[in-house]
């Protein structure tokens, strides 16, 4: 089973879900479709911390505003 390749990030020691980790199974296939789990939804697969990314230095991408901010704001 594919799972999420999840960041800890110590300066606000938060797990984000970076990228998808594909199992063999997942690279067989001709279009390395990742497997879903029984809910069907790919946010769903399990999570896991890789030891090297555990504590790494700085803060998460929504921290540092790089996710699309949900309103216009003026400065
Ligand atoms: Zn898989
Ligand atoms: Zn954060």
């Amino acid at each position: 089973m594919c799972e999420w390749r999840v960041i800890h990030y110590a300066d606000c020691n938060h797990n984000f879900a970076q990228s998808i980790n594909r199992c063999d199974a997942a690279r067989a296939r001709p279009n390395q479709q990742t497997c879903l789990p029984a809910s069907g939804r790919e946010r769903d697969l399990p999570r896991s911390v890789d030891i090297q990314d555990q504590n790494t230095p700085g803060k998460c991408p929504p921290c540092l505003g790089i996710s699309p901010p949900s309103s216009e704001h003026s400065q």
